[in-house]
């Protein structure tokens, strides 16, 4: 096993998640197998009970780990599953040292940070990257390792001092340290100043680790007289000096990397010269400039809660985007704020009211997302309703298929205080209740988490029809509530269709209006494993249906990413949608947390 960290100098937020997974891609693309472990230098035990509203989402795993969303990126880009283990806190390691302290395995010894730690920290890490993650049988031949948080924290030493030992104990030739680190730009002249990089490195070095290669963020390339200062401070070949320059959207990280022979920097380092092929990417480079030319708008509707930042709906933004580039449309998203839509709003800030609801009324499509807590509730019901009455295509993941059971249950059966349980526990019409398997009491890991298996109940429906015509899915959970199956024989007498549900037939999983253009509810959360180039099924058919296209897209279903059963990928969808764009690329940029916003990628921020 050959070993790349990769580390953040000067500030956070550089992108050192999309870089450390850009990476695996043009190592992967060099025909190594590749896996990844995030380390997150808190305390923790995992993200599953973190605001996304602070940290971004909670992004889930097929084994039900609730992890940090860098592991999402990892799964999209190397297309690979990880496990929970992949992700690693301090407080996950804190707590197999402190088990293994009670059960009295030290044998009496003072337990420390060094040896016991830091020995913990480098056991966790031989092991775990061992486990496969693309679907073969034995380990990958490399793991990409990317350390959390900024060189200097305090949070981070126990890591930095264990991944020093680790270096030196799997030895030259086996690891590989890149740096992420930032080259400002000032003034009007431009200057690339060299300074913040410099003192990056000289802490890390400080603190016993020494960078092969730097990877610095940039608004522009590099200059090569810029390139030699930094390599003769920093003791780096100026060859292994990469830039990431600002660029137009996500999937040029990786050519940008191939471009200025990263791969071969890194290779070298590993001793790995001799069994690799040149990394072609055609499949990211076509990906990167059919994005760059999409100019016909599909508009999105998201109506949630956490609207403030993007990073708390990543995979959904991440899983749309699939959907729309392979619809061949650029994706335009209008954030509408629930608790925006509802009366009292109406009353308190009239203004605030009527744009919420016009930008509700000019989208092409709705979706409510995953939620918690009952702040926006009647506005994601009034939002249902709305597409529901309005024959604009409606997704519901989670929460949202929960809304919509409440809003046909209050509109159509006429049962006025139908509510899920959640919102209120009085309801004389619980139409969603709290599942046997969830915890009241207990917030960490105690939902149902990962992946369960849906049974289609139907063939003619449009679920069963995107997905492929299977028998089942498997997609990834993370929820306490559920439809109240003594109300589901009164929701289908109305209209209301569950076509999906699981192995028992009590839990619902796929909820369609069938007379509806397209009104899709889902208990899952598909968004998780959608892939660029294999767009997750109920995306694929809500974003074609929001652009007119669900009928030929549900003809040639095999396309989609997430059933277990389907394996083949996207496949001549560009050219049956192509629609002739050819107008110039968009300006983006990474934003701080390395992802695209703005025009870019399409996601309108
Ligand atoms: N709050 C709801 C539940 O626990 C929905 C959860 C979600 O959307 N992830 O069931």
């Amino acid at each position: 096993m050959k070993y790349v960290l990769v580390t953040g100098g000067v500030v956070s937020g550089l992108g050192k998640g999309v870089t450390a997974s850009s990476i695996g891609v043009v190592l992967k693309a060099c025909g190594l197998r590749v896996t990844s472990i995030k380390i997150d230098p808190y305390l923790n035990t995992d993200a599953g009970t973190m605001s996304p509203f602070e940290h971004g989402e909670v992004f889930v795993l097929d084994d039900g780990g609730e992890v940090d969303l860098d592991l999402g990126n990892y799964e999209r880009f190397l297309d690979i599953k990880l496990t929970r283990d992949n992700n690693i806190t301090t407080g996950k390691i804190y707590q197999s040292v402190l088990d293994k302290e009670r059960r009295g395995d030290y044998l009496g010894k003072t337990v420390q940070v060094v040896p016991h730690i830091t020995d913990a920290i480098q056991e966790w890490i031989e092991r775990v990257a061992m486990i496969p993650v693309d679907g073969k049988e034995g380990p990958a031949d490399i793991c990409v390792i990317e350390l959390g948080g900024t060189i200097g924290d305090i949070e981070s030493m126990p890591f930095i001092e264990a991944l020093g030992q680790f270096s030196y104990r799997v030895g030259a030739g086996n690891f590989c340290l890149v740096h992420v680190s930032l080259v400002p730009v000032l003034n009007v002249v431009g200057e690339q100043k060299t300074k913040p990089t410099q003192h990056s490195v000289r802490g890390l070095r400080g603190l016993g680790l020494t960078p092969n290669i730097l990877a610095c963020r940039s608004t522009m390339a590099l200059e090569e007289n810029v390139k030699e200062k930094l390599s003769q401070f920093c003791h780096v070949p100026s060859a292994n000096i990469i830039t990431l320059y600002d660029v137009s959207n996500i999937w040029h990280i990786p050519l940008l990397l191939r471009d200025q022979k990263a791969h071969e920097a890194i290779l070298k380092v590993l001793n790995l010269t001799g069994v690799n092929r040149y990394p072609m990417l055609e499949e990211w480079t076509r990906r990167a400039k059919t994005c760059d030319m999409l100019r016909n708008p599909v508009r999105i509707a998201m109506v949630g809660k956490y609207t403030g930042l993007s990073d708390s709906y990543l995979s959904v933004l991440k899983a749309l985007l699939h959907a729309s580039i392979a619809c061949c449309r650029k994706l335009v998203v209008e954030w509408v704020p629930a608790a925006d839509l509802e009366d009292t709003t109406a009353k308190e800030s009239p203004d605030v009211y009527e744009a919420a609801w016009n930008l509700l009324k000019g989208a092409d499509g709705v979706l409510v997302p995953g939620g918690f807590g009952d702040r926006g509730v009647q506005g994601k019901i009034l939002a249902a309703k709305y597409a529901r009455e309005n024959r604009i295509p409606f997704f519901g993941i989670c929460l949202g298929l929960q809304i919509a059971v409440i809003e046909y249950a209050r509109s159509v059966l006429g049962l006025h205080d139908a509510n899920s349980t959640e919102f209120n526990p009085n309801t004389k019409n619980p139409c969603v209740v709290f599942m046997p398997e969830g915890s009241k009491t207990h917030m960490g890991a105690t939902m149902r988490l990962g992946s369960r298996r849906t049974y289609f109940q139907v063939t003619d429906c449009k679920s069963a029809k995107l997905y492929g015509n299977v028998k089942y899915v498997d997609e990834r959970h993370r929820h306490r509530y559920e439809v109240n199956p003594d109300m589901v024989s009164e929701l289908e007498a109305a209209g209301l269709s569950f076509v999906g549900k699981d192995e028992s037939g009590q839990r619902m999983e796929i909820l369609e209006l069938p007379s509806h253009p397209y009104f899709v509810g889902v208990q899952f959360h598909p968004e998780f494993k959608s892939r660029p180039g294999k767009p997750s099924a109920l995306f694929l058919g809500f974003i074609a249906a929001a652009c007119g296209q669900l009928e030929a897209v549900m003809q040639n279903p095999s396309h989609v990413s997430n059933a277990t059963a389907i394996t083949s990928p996207i496949n001549g969808m560009a050219k049956v949608y192509q629609n002739g764009n050819t107008t110039k690329p968009a300006n983006g940029s990474l934003n701080g947390n390395g992802f695209l916003h703005s025009n870019g990628n399409g996601v309108h921020m």
